[in-house]
């Protein structure tokens, strides 16, 4: 540990050095974030967080037509201000020169560029229940450029042996084979965090930020980031950012000088979280054990930023917008919703919304019930004392219903009546149809495991992911039966993708090695997220379900001209169809069909039988 801190401290050097660099007259940069920003941003307010020597002894200064220093505020350490900028409507793009003077000297000049907003930035449209969307884990998916694996100045080193440790993927690696993501059928990609994680141990996984500007330079460069953004709307692929408000890395630059005391939530000794999201919503709750879940660090190395702060929660708000803006983003994925404070969420969304009003963000709710879930949406009508603006949810309730249906016997309350008990709940949610529902994630058992490695399993479940209500979420590699079980040890449900290095000797991008059960389970994925891509009735038709009986769970898709209906038949034997005339509000007498899993055409659907632990997906005719 004190090794590393060493580290820690002669690269935080080595960064202070590059960042004072002597500027034309003598005069030094300081650190100003946002780095740079935007005209014609509706909210006109700015601040900038300035960090450089004694910079709170210095009085800045601007002129620049259409912008105004506002105020000028000092957090009680020396070497930060914050300036609160106005851009006026009118403002032009350009540098603006900030100059920071002392004793009738400028002591520091920052050139900060305001850059022209790209026209229709504030109409672009979110991911929603027309996509599929993609997780991909950017270090295990495909090294694309292994001069980036070891970089210099960062603590962890690439060791592809090491479960936790770093493997090399990068950015380039899902660039180079976005055809193969195109033509799975993947509409839209979350990637776990791509900002720099300089921390010595655990830093693949990219929750652990040390700088909310910069992509790990082991992933790539912010250009490359961009790039890659615009590499995926060519194909019309979304991109989802995975961003994290809660904490950050304890490598962070700012921790070895911060702001002020409160920048982060400081406990006399280190005080992790008790994880307990529920007590947010508990009208029971004890102050003790809200303040310990929200303000508790998630870990050692993750210190739990303060967002009761006012400079901190504007240093977030802009972040965000700024990473929209810049690189062009369809969505966010924010990280640990429930664990920041949610006056301050609300706050954020009510922003993100007003720039943004058709853009979508989908907050990590890992909550166990459906309740606790919804508590986290937005709700007009603030059903539960507040409105959330939240317009996505992460549906864990439906994982773990689907976890647990397949391999159940049929009961009143078990088997197929678990996913019907937790879509009957919807009353909850103002848009249920924009939840997004998982089989599994890079947090849980694989998918292909937790369906105890059964093929028939594997596809009836994901048949219903991509049917039901939802914007599905497949996570990379599932489409070739990787494994991995959670408990020992999150490694094992990252693993590379089979194909991504090299040296691999199974290749999942070109199919060389694989399986018949890994080839069957690729093209079974790439059929149906091909299909969805065309079945509008998944992208905006309201669903009805009927109540499960005798292990048969059917439901429909329904819209204006079409109709979907759907049979999971959750019995070890086949089952003959059920009588059709209690489905009839939703047939309408019809009986011709098109199967999709299996492409054929069935003239009558009321005679057919309906193979074991299988699924039917009957475009209506
Ligand atoms: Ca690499």
């Amino acid at each position: 540990m004190i090794v590393n801190h060493y580290y820690m401290k002669t690269f935080l050097y080595f960064v202070l050095l590059t960042l004072f660099s002597i500027f034309a007259n003598g005069q030094k940069t300081p650190l100003v974030e946002p780095p740079f920003w935007w005209t014609g941003m509706k909210v006109t307010e700015l601040q900038l967080m300035v960090y450089a020597e004694g910079i709170a002894y210095t009085a800045p200064r601007l002129v620049y037509p259409g912008v105004h220093l506002i105020k000028v505020s000092k957090t009680g350490n020396p070497d930060y201000l914050f300036l609160d900028l106005q851009i006026d409507q009118d403002a032009g793009p350009g540098i603006m020169r900030i100059d920071f003077d002392r004793d009738e000297d400028v002591r520091y000049v920052y050139e900060y560029e305001l850059k022209e907003r790209i026209s229709g930035s504030a109409e672009r449209i979110g991911f929603g229940p027309d996509d599929v969307i993609l997780l991909v884990m950017p270090d295990r998916f495909s090294n694309g450029d292994p001069a980036n694996d070891n970089m210099p100045g960062m603590l962890e080193k690439a060791d592809r042996n090491n479960p936790d440790g770093r493997h090399g993927g990068d950015i380039k690696g899902v660039a180079d084979h976005l055809a193969y993501i195109d033509e799975m059928g993947f509409t839209a990609i979350w990637l776990n965090p791509v900002l720099e994680n300089n921390n010595p141990k655990y830093s693949y996984h990219g929750y652990a930020i040390t700088d909310f500007y910069k992509v790990d330079p082991r992933f790539g460069t912010n250009t490359d980031y961009i790039h890659f953004v615009r590499d995926c709307h060519e194909l019309g692929i979304r991109v989802i950012m995975d961003m994290v408000f809660n904490h950050c890395g304890y490598g962070h630059w700012w921790m070895e000088n911060l702001p002020s005391e409160d920048w982060i939530n400081q406990w006399p000794e280190f005080t992790r979280s008790n994880f307990r999201s529920p007590v947010n919503s508990d009208p029971h709750a004890a102050e003790f054990d809200k303040t310990k879940m929200q303000n508790g660090w998630f870990d050692t190395n993750m210190p739990d930023l303060n967002q009761g702060n006012e400079f901190m929660a504007n240093y977030l708000i802009q972040n965000s917008i700024w990473w929209v803006e810049f690189a062009g983003l369809d969505g966010i994925r924010m990280d640990t919703y429930p664990y920041s404070d949610q006056e301050f969420m609300t706050r954020w969304m009510k922003r993100m919304r007003f720039e943004y009003p058709d853009f979508n963000i989908v907050g990590e709710a890992w909550l166990q019930k459906e309740a606790i879930t919804a508590y986290y949406a937005e709700s007009e009508n603030e059903r539960f004392g507040y409105n959330s603006h939240l317009p996505s949810v992460t549906d864990f309730p439906l994982h773990f219903a689907a976890d647990k249906a397949f391999h159940e016997r049929e009961t009143w309350t078990e088997g197929m009546a678990r996913l019907y008990y937790v879509l009957a709940q919807d009353f909850l949610y103002d848009n249920p149809y924009t939840n997004v529902i998982f089989p599994d994630n890079h947090d849980l058992s694989r998918y292909y495991t937790l369906m105890g490695e059964d093929m028939n399993k594997y596809k009836m479940g994901l048949a219903f992911f991509y049917t039901t209500r939802g914007i599905p979420m497949v996570y990379y590699g599932t489409e070739v039966l990787m494994e991995g079980e959670e408990h020992k040890g999150h490694g094992y449900i990252r693993r590379d993708f089979p194909g991504g290095w090299d040296e691999d000797e199974v290749n999942a991008f070109t199919g060389d090695g694989l399986s018949a059960d890994q080839l069957e389970a690729q093209q079974y994925v790439k059929l149906l997220q091909n299909w969805r891509k065309q079945a509008t009735v998944l992208h905006d038709g309201k669903l009805v379900h009927f109540i499960p009986e005798g292990g048969i769970y059917v439901y429909f898709r329904l819209n204006d001209t079409e109709t979907l209906m759907v049979v999971l038949n959750n019995n070890d034997k086949p089952v003959k169809m059920p009588a059709l005339d209690r489905f009839d509000e939703c047939l309408k007498g019809e009986r011709k069909a098109f199967e999709v899993t299996r492409q054929m055409k069935i003239e009558d659907i009321s005679t057919i039988l309906v193979p074991s632990k299988s699924s039917l997906i009957l475009e209506i005719e």
